[in-house]
């Protein structure tokens, strides 16, 4: 069969070649891929910059942001032919540390945990896959191809509950939130703060393309331009950008025992020199939260998939703004400007 794989490591090593067909030690269910959504992680990984193979292994299957349909339920039969479903991307480290053994891998301890796609499985961007059954998640059938967003909507749930958490250490009755960057995850984002009942803001440095029209579709309202300039200071930031001076915007301009939620993952953008003593001050002050967030759990993506099946399939569609054939994957691994999400796709949902 054939599959996009890389050398990690090696920049340029991508490529769409004949592998074997995946083995029942991946799991008793197979699966026929639909689509598989392309991120920055991607990205990296094509450019060597990041990602394991096997053991064993020169190369990686790539693809963490899956959608495929059952051939072979497998003798669980939890599944039936025929089933829409999205792998979980990460399995528990094998130690396994605390967070691990009680099924938060996605709070992993000891960075020992495995990624298909990413680090040390193969992922999903081959036209056949396997996986366990307790690791395939059933998605909405009326969502069709859309179910390839379920995977960047985990990280958006999980973001959420942790802003949840923090908020309910005190009497906590948020009203706005200011999400930080429109791309996949911002504008998912800004869709769970609005299921919530929240007043959303969505700031991106864009003025024009897709963006601004998606945000207003939601009901939400658009900036561009700085969160120090906004007009109001709002209860949650959800930053999904990782760029420097956004982020430090987002830590001087969120409210009074307001949280500051980061899953963008930037790197440098120094910005002048940080005072952060004085930073810490107005932190302790004004009783501010900043929590990191990455990777979900079996429960965010449960909620993920009710979070999808309530929403608009118009807009949801919208989201997914260009797809390439196998053979184009090249072109789906290049950002165009108006890319929201691009996926590859292998057959018909
Ligand atoms: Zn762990």
């Amino acid at each position: 069969m054939k599959a996009i794989t890389v050398e990690p490591g090696c920049a340029g090593s991508a490529r769409l070649e004949d592998v074997a067909e995946p083995g029942v030690r991946d799991g008793s269910v197979l699966v026929e891929a639909v689509a598989v959504g392309v991120c920055g992680t991607d990205v990296e990984i094509a450019e060597g910059k990041y990602g394991w193979a096997p053991e064993g292994s020169k190369r990686l299957v790539l693809g963490h942001e899956s959608l495929g349909r059952v051939i072979d339920p497998g003798p669980r039969q939890t599944l039936r032919a025929g089933d829409l479903v999205v792998g979980i991307v990460r399995r528990p480290d094998p130690v396994p540390c605390p967070s691990c053994a009680v099924g938060e891998w996605d709070m992993c301890r000891n960075g020992k945990y495995t990624e298909r796609g990413i680090k040390e499985i193969h992922g999903f961007m081959s036209e056949r896959w396997r996986i366990e059954p307790e690791y395939a998640m059933k998605v909405d059938p009326s969502l069709g191809l859309l179910g390839v967003l379920l995977e960047p909507t985990t990280v958006v749930t999980k973001a959420w509950e942790q802003v949840a958490a923090v908020g309910h250490r005190a009497f906590w009755e948020p009203r706005t939130v200011l999400v930080t960057g429109a791309g996949p995850i911002g504008l998912l984002a800004a869709l769970v703060a609005k299921q919530h009942g929240l007043e959303v803001h969505v700031l991106d440095r864009v003025t024009s393309g897709p963006k601004p029209d998606l945000v207003k579709a939601l009901g939400a309202t658009y900036h561009s331009g700085s969160a120090t300039e906004i007009g109001f200071q709002a209860d949650v930031i959800i930053e999904c950008t990782g760029v420097g001076p956004v982020i430090a915007d987002s830590l001087k301009s969120v409210a009074s025992g307001g949280i500051v939620c980061l899953t963008g993952v930037g790197s440098g953008g120094r910005v002048g020199t940080m005072p952060i003593a004085d930073m810490a001050a107005e932190a302790v002050l004004r009783n501010n939260v900043i929590v990191g967030s990455v990777n979900a759990n079996k429960r965010h993506w449960y909620k993920a998939g009710e979070a999808l099946a309530r929403a608009d399939r118009s807009w949801l569609s919208r989201l997914v703004s260009r797809r390439a054939p196998p053979e184009e994957f090249a072109s789906a691994l290049k950002r165009e400007p108006d890319d929201i999400k691009v996926v590859v796709q292998f057959s018909g949902a």
